[in-house]
């Protein structure tokens, strides 16, 4: 452990049927006839933060904050930093410019009316920013964002960025300042960038890993990892609907552990928010 370097924790709040792997396996049966969990699932992140006194950063749907307002206060009354996540959790590359800005307007003032806080920092559904999506940089900045975190440097059949940089810097700069991107939390070994940042891997791979990949990246880089999970991830007793193995692996692997192996993870490395690691006032 290098007791020098922080790591950034986040949380991206939304139902568990909001999760493209999920939606893709129940097309069809519309969202509204799964019953919300989120709220439940919510405390119990709260719960183990307050357990290890950390603060993090909660990158929300906009459709859960106007569901659940007082559930948006309470995040923001313990001291996490409240971020955005989008509205409805649409991917940004199925998007135009004019809705993406619509879309991430409407969720940044939601979250900024329920808090009476500025919201700076974005996560776009699913790492959904490709590389013909460079548009939305500029739209963030526009729209009152200072940072982004939306890139994962690794090689994924559904996302990722193999070839950008691994740490936070500014990705653009126009009339409105710059925009920082702090991207997901990655270990290089023999030249290929490996996934240390959270969601299914965090669940798939064994703890031990995990940790071996953060402590050298804070020790022998010197640098933070951005580190996230999902409220979801901690609610193995949701809806189980019938779907492909396949699907079903990726969605449920590892959610019995997932409580227990946080809890691991926060014990032996120290973390914030994503605004207090980048140093944003
Ligand atoms: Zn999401």
């Amino acid at each position: 452990m290098n007791p020098a370097v922080r790591n950034a924790l986040s949380v991206d709040v939304e139902e568990y049927y909001h999760a493209v792997v999920f939606r893709e396996a129940t097309q069809g049966i519309s969202a509204h006839s799964f019953a919300s969990r989120v709220e439940e699932s919510v405390e119990r992140v709260l719960a183990l933060f307050a357990r290890h006194e950390v603060r993090a950063t909660f990158f929300i749907l906009g459709e859960v904050a106007a569901a659940q307002p007082a559930l948006i206060q309470k995040i923001a009354a313990e001291g996490h930093e409240v971020a955005c996540h989008g509205d409805r959790h649409e991917l940004v590359w199925h998007q135009t410019a004019q809705e993406f800005r619509a879309d991430i307007n409407r969720a940044k003032g939601l979250l900024e009316d329920i808090t009476g806080q500025a919201v700076i920092g974005y996560r776009a559904p699913n790492f959904s920013i490709g590389r013909a999506q460079g548009w939305a940089y500029d739209i963030l900045l526009e729209e009152g964002f200072r940072y982004d975190s939306s890139i994962y440097p690794i090689l994924h059949d559904r996302y990722g960025h193999p070839g950008a940089p691994r740490f936070p810097y500014e990705i653009r700069r126009n009339g409105h300042g710059g925009l920082i991107e702090f991207p997901i939390g990655t270990a290089r070994f023999w030249g290929v960038n490996l996934p240390f940042g959270g969601g299914g891997y965090f669940r798939l791979l064994p703890l031990a890993l995990i940790r071996y990949g953060i402590r050298r990246v804070n020790a022998h880089e010197g640098q933070p990892i951005m580190f996230y999970f999902h409220p979801w991830e901690l609610d193995p007793d949701q809806p189980r609907p019938p779907m492909s193995w396949h699907h079903h692996f990726r969605h449920y692997v590892g959610l019995r552990r997932e409580a227990a192996k946080l809890s691991r993870l926060l014990q032996h490395f120290r973390f914030s928010t994503a605004r207090d690691i980048l140093g944003i006032q």
